[in-house]
C-alpha cells in the first residue's frame, strides 16, 4: 500500500509547497502529523526549492491543515519555488 501511495505521489503534478516558509514558527506540528516527515525538512528549512518533490509525500494535505501560519499550499511541481 505504501508503494502504491508513493507511486501516486511521484506522478502527481500537484505538489506541496512550503511557499511561506519564512512564517514558520518551528512548532513542529507538521512533522508530527506527516506520515513521511523526512520529506518536509529540505523544503521548509533548506536554501533551495520550497516544493516537496520527494515521491514519499502523498499529498495528504495534513501539513496544510495543521499549520497555523499557513506555510504550506499546493502548487505545480514545475513552479520555480
Ligand atoms: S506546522 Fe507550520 S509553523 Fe509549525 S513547524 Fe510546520 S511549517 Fe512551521
Ligand atoms: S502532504 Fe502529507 S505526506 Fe506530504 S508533506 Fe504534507 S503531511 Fe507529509
Amino acid at each position: 500500500m505504501g508503494a502504491f501511495y508513493s507511486l501516486l505521489g511521484r506522478m502527481s503534478i500537484l505538489r506541496i509547497n512550503a511557499k511561506d516558509r519564512d512564517k514558520c514558527t518551528d512548532c513542529l506540528e507538521c512533522f508530527v502529523v506527516c506520515p513521511e516527515s523526512q520529506v518536509i525538512n529540505s523544503a521548509l528549512k533548506g536554501e533551495h526549492s520550497s516544493i516537496i518533490l520527494d515521491g514519499n509525500c502523498t499529498n495528504c494535505s495534513r501539513c496544510i491543515d495543521i499549520c497555523e501560519p499557513k506555510v504550506f499550499s499546493y502548487s505545480s511541481r514545475f513552479k520555480k519555488n
